[in-house]
């Protein structure tokens, strides 16, 4: 790559993405966003992003999950719709095509949750957003690969980035080898990492400098997957949301940090901080 294909996400970047909500919207206007979440024991992970889908934005919330979460989920997130998706495991995933949907956190790798998944997205070709589980089923075969469809955002962590792609030696390698998957497959790639990259198919890579190791902790990328589902549903392109999710989400997490300090601040501090880097961008 060139060098101008290198961009670190600053106030100007963020300041060309951010669109103000308009005085004369409804709900209609701001999109529908679906989250795809949580399995027995992991129903937070389904709070966690369907809180951070609302919090960032979106017009209506749906949460497509299994039938043992249906109370904590109409109580945790009043705003959301609930969708039962199964019973213990989500194996059903009906999807709304005119929602932006993001699916994975929390959906565990149930072998059924497995098959169905990936007959879901033979049959999808709008773009979604997959992480954690949805990742991991994904890279139980390679040729898998090829299901996801056209400019769907990905958001691995190291680990799930290895399972998905194979390892690399550093993390120069490691960006290379994402640029070159991101082109094969068409796909957006948000390598999450301390400084988190964003890899557009067409290679151009945006290097995040917000949050901080506060996030280190179960649930932050639960998070970050609501946030960025959210914002393909206001209307943001796929790099856009991407992009700009990345950055608001370490920098809610920085003002968690200031507040509670890194050591205790929970992902729940960070969704509630989304308010703050809203108001000061407005
Ligand atoms: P996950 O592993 O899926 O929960 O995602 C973790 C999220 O927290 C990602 O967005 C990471 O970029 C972020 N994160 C984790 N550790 C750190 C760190 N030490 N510094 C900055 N961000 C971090
Ligand atoms: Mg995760």
């Amino acid at each position: 790559g060139t060098e101008t294909d290198y961009f670190v996400i600053d106030d100007e970047v963020v300041g060309k993405i951010f669109r103000p909500r308009q005085e004369f919207s409804h709900k209609g206007t701001h999109g529908k966003a679906t989250m795809v979440a949580g399995s027995y024991g992991k129903i937070g992970a389904a709070v966690l992003s369907t809180r951070a889908a609302l919090k960032a934005g979106a017009g209506l919330t749906f949460t497509l999950a299994p039938r043992c979460g249906y109370e904590i989920l109409q109580t945790s997130c009043p705003e959301a719709m609930f969708v039962v998706g199964g019973e213990k495991y989500i194996n059903s995933f009906e999807i709304d095509e005119n929602s932006a949907c993001g699916i994975g956190p929390g959906l565990g790798t149930d072998p059924e949750t497995g098959k169905n998944l990936l007959q879901f997205l033979k049959d999808y070709s709008k773009p979604l957003i997959l992480d954690a589980d949805a990742l991991n089923i994904i890279s139980e075969n390679k040729k898998n690969l090829k299901l996801i469809p056209q400019k769907s955002i990905i958001t691995p962590h190291p680990k799930e980035f290895e399972r998905l792609f194979g390892a690399a030696q550093n993390s120069f390698e490691r960006l290379e080898l994402a640029r070159k998957k991101a082109a094969e497959f068409n796909i957006y790639i948000v390598l999450k990492d301390h400084h988190t990259q964003i890899i557009t198919p067409e290679g151009k890579v945006y290097y995040n400098i917000t949050g901080n190791a506060g996030l280190a902790k179960g649930g932050s990328g639960d998070i970050l997957t609501g946030i960025i589902t959210s914002l393909l549903a206001q209307g943001y392109t796929e790099e856009y949301a991407a992009v700009f999710g990345v950055w608001i989400h370490g920098k809610a997490a920085d003002f968690a940090a200031e507040k509670y300090s890194k050591e205790s601040m929970l992902p729940t501090d960070v969704i509630n901080e989304l308010g703050n880097v809203f108001e000061e961008i407005n």
